[in-house]
């Protein structure tokens, strides 16, 4: 049994070594490639994926997984869970055509750069017939998988496990009821709040060493990862050992490469952390994309946006920017980064408004999936719908449908999870609260490795061993996503800022 458990685990390591190759061209795309290399690229991307995916869907690998089935290890133990976890790759792997993988492979990679075009030159029809293609080879997708209730469901699947849109659904109305009227509430209140001292002149490279400090002090391993410069932030791996951050910094605006410093730097401590023992393994991964936002959100907002952290580190960023922001004052500043303002960008938004944005485009998208709704009308219903949710108008493509890269790389059914993560990140928040209540006075000596280690513990150790609900029952002794914790937290947080 040993040495064919060793046989899986020598073949599934030499699969992941082509994903990451894939993830490290993708990397090298957004931070490296010239525009002229994009077609080569969208081929070399086509080419390994599909060798990836012969690969793992052989019936030799599934004899082997029906073999180790039946040991008795451990539920929880690294063998077990492995199994376990590649059965459900594989039984939904095998569902996709090689022929369907190579062509949405291709067609993504190539979606990319028309999107990146059409976005610059605030153009919406240049987009509109990959698109088509887009949402046409995500049907095909969702009906090879397969599904019970909605078709949204089999494609949310891939990104969140186990999750259905009923369950979205049932966490975004809660949601709404609580967040229309508060974003409605405070927009009466626009001018409560003075951000100006954001939008001043801040030189790049002290943002850069800012943001650099930052990642070092709550636990980032540079040692093990870098940063670098792309026009959407994100986090890559390819290793436990190599895990990169992009961020992009405006000299005139501090907030944006502040917080998505932050916010990859949450994605990248996960990744880090994960258990030496699973690396090269498929398990060596986020159990899922909520789960993974829980701790860029957790960074980014419950620590980044917080009293208590600023408390330590604004003294620290005055001596970067003394020119601006030596007159300004912590209150002035923390009431600054809190400021709620209706917004056309998903990604500025601020805590409040933010998953209005995310409500938007999961109605948008079920209804594409649906046909219930046409590509070329999308401008038109994404329009409709921010007047809905937050009283606004884009005044071109840029501002409205084409500000997010998702679909162009065939990301439909992720949305949701910015959400869900979101969510998450109080639920996880509010549990380590009751066991160290003071963490605060933690944040404000700059202490933040008991949280992590908290965090490493209760879920970035074990990679993709425990689904996102396990994780919750285990971490929390609740069953479910609960939006409690985090309605608590934005009403009190905004009641204060905004005297509710
Ligand atoms: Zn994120």
């Amino acid at each position: 049994m040993e040495e064919k458990f060793k046989t899986l685990s020598d073949k599934l390591k030499e699969i992941k070594n082509i994903s990451s190759a894939v993830a490290l061209l993708h990397w090298d795309q957004q931070v490296n490639m010239p525009p002229g290399g994009s077609q080569a690229r969208a081929e070399q991307i086509a080419t390994l994926e599909t060798m990836a995916h012969e690969l793992f869907v052989a019936d030799e690998m599934g004899v082997l997984l029906d073999d180790l089935a039946g040991t008795d290890f451990a539920y929880d133990s690294d063998e077990a869970s492995l199994v376990r976890v590649v059965r459900r790759d594989y039984d939904r792997e095998r569902k996709l055509p090689a022929a369907l993988v190579e062509e949405m492979s291709r067609t993504f990679a190539l979606g990319h750069q028309i999107w990146v075009r059409a976005r610059a030159e605030k153009d919406f029809a240049r987009f509109q017939d990959i698109l088509v293609k887009i949402v046409d080879l995500s049907i095909q997708k969702a009906e090879a998988y397969g599904y019970e209730d909605a078709i949204y469901d089999a494609l949310l699947d891939e990104y969140e496990p186990g999750m259905k849109s009923v369950e979205v659904n049932r966490v975004f109305d809660a949601l709404k009821v609580e967040l229309v009227p508060l974003v409605r509430a405070i927009s009466e209140q626009v001018d409560g709040v003075d951000d100006s001292c954001l939008h001043q002149n801040f030189d790049e490279q002290a943002q850069w060493d800012f943001g650099l400090e930052v990642l070092k002090t709550v636990g980032y391993d540079l040692a093990r990862g870098r940063q670098d410069k792309s026009a959407h932030p994100f986090t890559t791996s390819f290793s436990i050992n190599d895990v990169r951050v992009t961020t992009r910094i405006f000299q005139d605006w501090l907030s944006p490469g502040l917080f998505a410093t932050m916010h990859e730097g949450g994605h990248a401590l996960y990744e880090q952390n994960i258990a030496p023992a699973l690396e090269g393994l498929p398990i060596a991964d986020g159990t899922s994309l909520g789960v993974h936002e829980s701790q860029s959100r957790l960074w980014e907002n419950v620590l980044g946006r917080s009293r208590a952290f600023w408390q330590f580190y604004y003294p620290r960023l005055q001596t970067y920017f003394p020119a601006q922001l030596n007159e300004v004052g912590l209150e002035t500043f923390y009431r600054a980064i809190n400021k709620v303002t209706p917004s056309f960008i998903r990604v500025e938004a601020d805590e409040v408004t933010y998953n209005l944005h995310i409500f938007l485009r999961f109605e948008l998208e079920q209804a594409l999936l649906e046909q219930r709704l046409n590509v070329s009308d999308l401008p038109e219903a994404w329009n409709a719908k921010m007047e809905e949710y937050l009283g606004l108008t884009p005044p071109d493509d840029a501002l409205g449908v084409l500000q997010d890269v998702h679909w162009s790389g065939g990301a439909i059914g992720y949305f949701p999870t910015y959400t869900l993560g979101t969510i998450l990140s109080l639920q996880f928040y509010h549990q380590a609260l009751q066991e160290m209540p003071d963490l605060p006075e933690q944040f404000q000596r700059g202490e933040f490795a008991n949280l992590l280690g908290w965090f490493r513990e209760k879920i970035h150790r074990h990679g993709r061993k425990f689904t996102a609900n396990e994780l919750i029952e285990r971490i929390t002794g609740a069953k479910q996503v609960e939006v409690g914790p985090y309605l608590a937290y934005i009403k009190q947080k905004f009641g204060e800022i905004y005297q509710l």
